[in-house]
């Protein structure tokens, strides 16, 4: 089924803005950097899961929802953009947080995304690390069906076939930009956690039979996740979009290594790579993702993965209210 078909609502402002990278290209001597701006779709600061919750949110419609639950960690920005969502549409909306990372700074439980998701009207159901959020979300769905609610589950991350369909139009979106600018485009670089970004750009890229070559930076410390999830998801997707076949192996490729001891707690170099780009372009990055993303890409670079001349896309995936949660890490430079 084309694109064009299924159910979307509007949230995201679109198309997001493709800019060069010039003095980072120039520092790092090649290539020719380019970032494609998903920290600027608009709704309440922004970010990748916006693209996804346009389908999602339809598809709860559909369902005659009122409510919308929705889980992740204290300092998700996808609950974030969910309860964003649901506040400009007028569902009600549910949040299962558990506290997945122990990082020490006080602002960890109290700022960045987590004082946002109070903003923005959801109820917070707030559980201890180690907790089942997807048996805790049908716990919660379960009772508020007994008090007469609707509501319509959104898995973590947004990340099954219809949220991914966020991610296969914003290849289709990128690649036309290309076009326009007469970009060749070698290779899209993002940083790659609950894989529905992932699927969908392999999905709308396999679509096009483009042949960027898509690298997915693991933030999760978590190899195992492309063959057991990432790949599974994308080919749901490829499905959703009629393909019977998805590009050859080589085509993605998860990096790994850059995640250091694990999802959310910081690197040296994510530390670097925010650093690098705040300074050399006025572009602010986040610590949890497109921060371990860049540092991933610098990492690249420096080891001559790319040719001088080749036009390399960085995928900004947002997360930047997080940089509040994390005041210790910039504290010194
Ligand atoms: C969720 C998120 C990602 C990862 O996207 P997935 O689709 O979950 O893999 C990357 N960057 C930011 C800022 C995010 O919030």
């Amino acid at each position: 089924m084309p694109l064009s078909d299924f159910p979307r609502l509007p949230l995201a402002h679109l198309p997001t803005p493709l800019e060069p990278l010039p003095r980072l290209s120039a520092e790092l001597g090649g290539p020719r950097l380019y970032v494609k701006r998903d920290d600027c779709t608009g709704l309440a600061f922004g970010g990748n899961k916006t693209r996804k919750l346009e389908f999602l949110m339809a598809a709860a419609q559909r369902d005659g929802a009122d409510t919308v639950i929705t889980a992740g960690g204290l300092q998700s920005n996808h609950v974030r953009q969910t309860a964003a969502a649901a506040a400009r549409l007028g569902f009600a909306c549910e949040l299962v947080l558990s506290r997945n990372v122990e990082w020490s700074d006080a602002a960890y439980g109290e700022s960045g995304n987590l004082q946002l998701d109070r903003l923005l009207d959801a109820r917070l159901h707030l559980h201890p690390g180690g907790t089942d959020r997807a048996a805790e979300m049908d716990h919660l769905a379960e009772r508020l069906r007994a008090e007469g609610r609707h509501p319509y589950i959104i898995p973590i991350g947004g990340s099954n076939a219809t949220g991914s369909l966020g991610y296969a139009a914003a290849a289709l979106e990128l690649v036309a930009q290309c076009e326009e600018l007469d970009l060749r485009l070698g290779a899209l670089v993002h940083a790659c956690s609950s894989g529905g970004t992932f699927a969908g750009l392999e999905a709308g890229l396999a679509k096009l039979d483009h042949p960027a070559r898509l690298l997915a930076v693991d933030v999760n410390a978590d190899p195992a996740a492309m063959q057991e999830d990432y790949l599974p998801l994308v080919r749901e997707t490829a499905a959703l979009l009629g393909l019977e076949t998805i590009r050859p192996d080589g085509s993605c490729e998860l990096v790994n290594g850059h995640a250091g001891e694990g999802y959310g707690l910081p690197t040296a170099a994510m530390k670097e790579a925010v650093q690098m780009v705040a300074r050399l372009e006025g572009l602010l990055l986040d610590p949890v993702y497109s921060g371990k993303a860049m540092a991933g890409l610098i990492a690249m670079v420096r080891a001559g993965r790319f040719g001088k001349d080749d036009s390399v896309v960085f995928l900004h995936s947002g997360g930047t209210p997080a940089l509040f949660a994390y005041p210790s890490v910039f504290a010194s430079s």
